[in-house]
């Protein structure tokens, strides 16, 4: 095990000892290569470089009380990927490929993974860029799969804390029919300058509209919405929202809990109605939501008074980690074992 501040650690890219890599050209896959370089040489009129063919996924290995390393729904990431590249046409990516990678990237790096009780977990980074040479537009023929892991703390500083957020009308992060629904890395550089209005005012991130009429939810940030109304668990229907694996699992432990799961449009008046509201996703697993200003509007909506998570939230953020370090019963088959 490596001699680092588990408890202090920042979510932040620090160097391990090994990245793993595959290469797609003449229409096949390569072997898994093993590469200790922090660095990748690709052809300068790479499709990923001028065109955006650049895809990624994120997902964690986490240590248990019994030392055991366990994956949190990876066959999910897998199949995110594979639809990623499906979307902007990359070649397809074998689910078995991405997982036997993941799982040699955390095993090459184990004296990485945190110890249990510090919330600190190896984050994986699946990354997959067209590296074929183009000048004019059209999809590559050769690609890149990587891996790399890092050791990183929680996302937030002050873990499990409400946070305020704005309703922006001057950007939108994804096109309906445009690529939100994509892990690619244009929808971030798209949703750069908004997040960056959203902390000049003092907001932990954005809460973005459906880009066509400006009157539903969307995403908040880089994460899925929720919210929490009477006994019913309430998120987004939408073209441009990115299919979350921590929102999919936790409208089924709300199910599980014994609540109503509803998947639709969320008008922005109904805002008003829910008991609590999150954002959730893989980083910060569910971030509560203390404030949701609307400048424009000069409006406010409060959840909380006492500047505590609401017990929903608490309750679904307990039992989905709890599941995840492998301390709560996994009975979806939800966890894959490392070894
Ligand atoms: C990755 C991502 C999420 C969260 O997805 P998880 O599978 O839960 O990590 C939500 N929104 C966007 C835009 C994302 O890129």
């Amino acid at each position: 095990m490596k001699n680092i501040d588990w408890k202090h650690l920042p979510f932040q890219y620090s160097k391990t000892d090994y990245n793993v890599r595959s290469y797609f050209q003449d229409g096949k896959w390569g072997e898994l290569e093993v590469s200790q370089s922090e660095y990748v040489e690709i052809h300068m009129a790479s499709t990923c470089l001028h065109y955006g063919q650049e895809i990624f996924e994120g997902l964690k290995a986490y240590k248990g009380k019994d030392e055991k390393i366990r994956l949190f729904r990876v066959d999910e990431n897998a199949k995110r990927m594979r639809r990623s590249a499906k979307g902007i046409l990359m070649p397809d990516i074998p689910e078995d490929l991405f997982i036997e990678a993941v799982h040699k990237a955390v095993t090459l790096n184990k004296e990485y993974i945190p110890p249990y009780g510090t919330g600190a977990t190896l984050y994986i980074r699946p990354l997959y860029i067209g590296v074929g040479a183009e000048v004019g537009v059209k999809p590559t023929k050769k690609a890149l799969f990587l891996i790399f892991v890092t050791p990183v703390g929680p996302y937030f500083r002050d873990g499990f804390n409400p946070v305020d957020i704005m309703i922006c009308r001057d950007y939108d992060r994804a096109a309906p029919l445009g690529t939100g629904t994509y892990k690619v890395g244009g929808n971030y550089a798209a949703s750069l300058a908004s997040l960056q209005a959203a902390h000049d005012n003092g907001f932990a991130t954005t809460l973005y509209l459906d880009a066509r009429e400006k009157k539903y939810i969307d995403e908040a940030g880089p994460a899925n919405f929720f919210g929490i109304k009477g006994n019913t668990y309430v998120t987004p229907e939408s073209t441009s929202i990115l299919p979350s694996i921590t929102n999919m699992s936790l409208m089924q432990i709300a199910k599980d809990m014994g609540m109503k799961v509803e998947r639709r449009k969320i008008p922005i008046e109904e805002l008003e109605e829910f008991s609590e509201v999150g954002a959730c996703g893989t980083a910060a697993v569910i971030t509560p939501i203390r404030k949701i200003v609307d400048p424009d509007k000069n409006k406010f909506y409060n959840y909380t008074t006492d500047n505590k998570p609401g017990p929903v939230s608490t309750k679904l953020y307990n039992t989905i980690t709890a599941i995840q370090f492998g301390d709560e019963p996994d009975k979806h088959n939800w966890i894959t074992m490392i070894d």
